[in-house]
């Protein structure tokens, strides 16, 4: 994604009284910022998610808490929805500076790797480039803007505690449960107040319907993605607290848009590969509406390789990796 310089500041407003969305900015063109969202509990705040860390975002941070009369030095205990940067990468600074814990799943492989292992998920990357029909010279553009992108994490910290189904965090407005709903991420949780059913979401269920899933870490994202949205169905949520955007209702509404999507782009899948063998690359036109791009490649690309898969295992389709590039084809009954 293009990074611009960052123009926005961190802002801070009360949803309900005890809860607070710091809204912090990214150095992203498309995702201008993202949310943390601070609980009170016990005289002090439980934080979900940190925004991403990079050149003076802990003063947005400050300056977000500021406008609403709180500290970062009330931050009691970092909870992280999952270990994309911009949802923990200030996680270990603010846990330096207050001597709190920091939980989070512990599928979080995918995001630490980003930090601790970069030139070895750059060069899988480029090799998922390769195999769905990238060009060589796009991918070396690719490779020289990747290796000047810092990662947006502070430092790598190990989780003090795991953050699986059945984990309960208690606020001054009850107890959230932790959900797992990976697909947009291995390590990705919800968590819920059942009595007030408010739903911190992440980035599993956003306001604004857009999708995104990790590719390469585990067998089907979008199956999990799927299997994801009806555990948090299931819950009834009344409000969503999401990782970008504004507060929203009708959860279940939003939940519903993403499946239809997903189910869309599955059939716009399918309806590519039924005209004949295609790489990764040639199919992921047909699924937006907006031109594929260098910009949106990389952004893109995983996620049709994500709704290849899951046709695969369906016996839908199948691949053929004879050739330089790996090309996708409808299998016989289809
Ligand atoms: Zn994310
Ligand atoms: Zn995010």
């Amino acid at each position: 994604m293009p990074r611009t310089r960052t123009r926005e500041l961190g802002r801070g407003e009360r949803v309900i009284p005890g809860l607070w969305r710091l809204r912090l900015p990214l150095p992203f063109a498309g995702v201008p910022h993202c949310n943390a969202w601070a609980v009170a509990a016990d005289g002090g705040l439980v934080l979900f998610d940190t925004g991403m860390h990079e050149p003076g975002s802990m003063d947005e941070l400050e300056r977000a808490f500021d406008q609403v009369g709180l500290s970062v030095e009330d931050v009691r205990l970092v909870v992280c929805t999952h270990a994309h940067s911009d949802h923990w990468g200030q996680a270990a600074t603010i846990c330096d500076r207050t001597g709190c814990e920091m939980w989070m799943h512990p599928n979080h492989q995918h995001g630490f790797a980003a930090a601790t292992d970069p030139g070895t998920v750059l060069a899988r990357r480029l090799e998922i480039g390769r195999q769905s029909g990238v060009p060589q010279s796009a991918l070396e553009r690719y490779a020289a803007e990747a290796r000047e992108m810092p990662s947006g994490i502070a430092q790598v910290i190990e989780p003090d505690r795991p953050l699986v189904a059945g984990v309960s965090i208690d606020t001054d407005l009850g107890t959230w449960t932790v959900y797992e709903t990976p697909g947009h991420a291995p390590s990705h949780v919800c968590l819920f107040q059942s009595e007030r059913r408010l739903l911190i979401s992440g980035d599993h269920v956003l306001g604004r319907i857009s999708l995104y899933f990790d590719y390469g870490w585990t067998p089907d994202p979008i199956g999990e993605f799927l299997a994801s949205l009806d555990v948090v169905d299931e819950l009834d949520a009344r409000l969503a607290l999401s990782g970008h955007g504004k507060p929203f209702l009708d959860v279940h509404g939003h939940i519903e848009g993403n499946r239809r999507l997903v189910a869309q782009r599955l059939e716009a899948v399918l309806a590519r590969v039924r005209e004949g063998p295609a790489t990764a690359l040639e199919i992921t036109p047909r699924l937006h509406d907006e031109p594929l791009t260098e910009a949106n490649a990389g952004w893109w690309l995983p996620e049709t390789l994500c709704y290849l898969n899951h046709l695969e295992r369906l016996g839908q389709i199948q691949r053929d990796s004879d050739g330089d590039v790996e090309r996708w084809l409808a299998t016989l009954s289809n």
